[in-house]
């Protein structure tokens, strides 16, 4: 993977942003912010789910007059999500939020777009400069507008991308106008191909660090796979220093799948449990299926170190394809055969698969806890038992109990 893309580092409440800070994950509320018990709830919950920082809306008054009780009572630096209203944005300064989300060209005058730069300056809070496709095109001046929109119509991609970053390059001259580079960029779009195009140019233009999105997802079904192949292909090529994935759903699902994210491509290190397991075929001898969404349920549950566990279909393929799992099974003929670090432990019939591969993962996290056992990382060799030969071919799996 290639390295990084240096930026520059702002500081949101104590959550390095750029530079070589670890890229941080971000989501938003879904509630009321002047609901402020069920806010904070919400807040604590993306955050023990793993949200480095958690955006709010702040629509009215009520909501930035909720921020003082919500800020102190949150484990997480907040973001105040600013529209239109100049106010709520110095009110939530005010108030100690940690970073604004700002887009100068929904604010009414440059004048108040200053005010507002003068007071994030005053107490170090960085700003966040959306160019999103959804807020693009010129909304004050109706000619401007429409001229905008004729434009686009012509090739609707090339042009946005041209848009978004000359509306960009218009919005940061306001902050060299102030001498303010505390600044985060965005570029979101609901096209992932345009998405990595435009952080590509943007990313090659200036050195500000950059929240990545694709934004309007849709449900975490379908908006999934068009967020992780934009963020996947930007990050995996080193652009992009926050992420948010968007979906119209709870946003704890938000933070699980950019946690994930972010672990696959070794941007974070893994806290919980990894699950492998096999997409099953032909040899299949019991109801995998099950198995596998039964012990994801149990690890998420029952198991807080990075234990990687493998459930297999079968002790033909099964090894090889577990390399490197600290406790794995493999299933067959209604057996399992189950291996801790590579040391075959025991063969149980189908109905004990679950709870005997728990109990070995339960007391394996117990040892690597005390000091007795050691998470491999990947370094693990699993050897099958001795093939057999069977009528169908394959491998016969040892007698159960062994
Ligand atoms: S582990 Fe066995 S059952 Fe699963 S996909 Fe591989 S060969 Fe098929």
């Amino acid at each position: 993977m290639p390295p990084r893309r240096k930026t520059r580092q702002v500081n949101v409440g104590g959550v390095p942003i750029g530079g070589d800070a670890p890229v941080a994950l971000q989501t938003m509320t879904a509630g009321y912010t002047y609901e402020i018990d069920k806010c904070i709830a919400e807040i604590q919950k993306l955050a023990r789910a793993g949200a480095d920082l958690v955006r709010v809306a702040v629509p009215d008054k009520v909501d930035t007059e909720a921020l003082k009780h919500i800020i102190p009572a949150s484990p997480v630096p907040i973001v105040a999500d600013v529209h239109f209203h100049f106010q709520r944005a110095l009110e939530a300064i005010e108030a100690g939020v940690h970073k604004i989300r700002l887009n100068p060209g929904n604010i009414q005058d440059r004048a108040q777009v200053n005010r507002v730069i003068a007071a994030c300056k005053e107490r170090g809070i960085p700003i966040r400069v959306g160019v999103n496709e959804g807020g693009i095109v010129e909304r004050k001046d109706k000619d401007q507008r429409a001229a905008e929109k004729a434009t686009l119509a012509r090739d609707y991609r090339a042009n946005l991308i041209k848009l978004m970053l000359d509306k960009l390059d218009e919005y940061l001259r306001i902050f060299d106008e102030n001498n303010f580079h505390d600044v985060v960029i965005s570029a979101k779009s609901i096209d992932p191909l345009l998405v990595i195009d435009v952080y590509t140019a943007i990313s090659a233009k200036y050195d500000y660090p950059l929240h990545l999105g694709v934004t309007h997802a849709g449900p975490p079904e379908t908006g999934r796979i068009r967020s992780i192949s934009a963020l996947g292909t930007l990050l995996a090529n080193g652009i992009g220093d926050t992420i948010r994935i968007s979906y119209a759903a709870d946003p704890v699902h938000e933070v699980e799948d950019g946690k994930e994210l972010l672990c696959c491509l070794g941007l974070r290190r893994r806290t919980e449990p990894e699950l492998i397991a096999c997409p099953t075929c032909g040899r299949i001898e019991v109801d995998l299926f099950k198995l596998v969404t039964d012990v994801r349920h149990k690890l998420a549950t029952e198991i807080d170190i990075p234990v990687k566990v493998a459930v297999m279909g079968c002790v033909v393929n099964g090894p090889g394809e577990c390399e490197g799992a600290d406790v794995a099974i493999f299933a067959g003929k209604g057996k399992g055969i189950i291996y801790v670090q590579g040391e075959q432990r025991r063969t149980v019939p189908e109905n004990q698969m679950l709870d005997a591969l728990l109990g070995e993962c339960r007391e394996f996290a117990e040892r690597v806890k005390r000091g007795e056992a050691q998470l491999k990382g990947g370094d693990v060799e699993i050897k099958p038992p001795d093939p057999l030969p069977r009528k169908h071919g394959g491998v016969a799996l040892p007698v159960v109990g062994k």
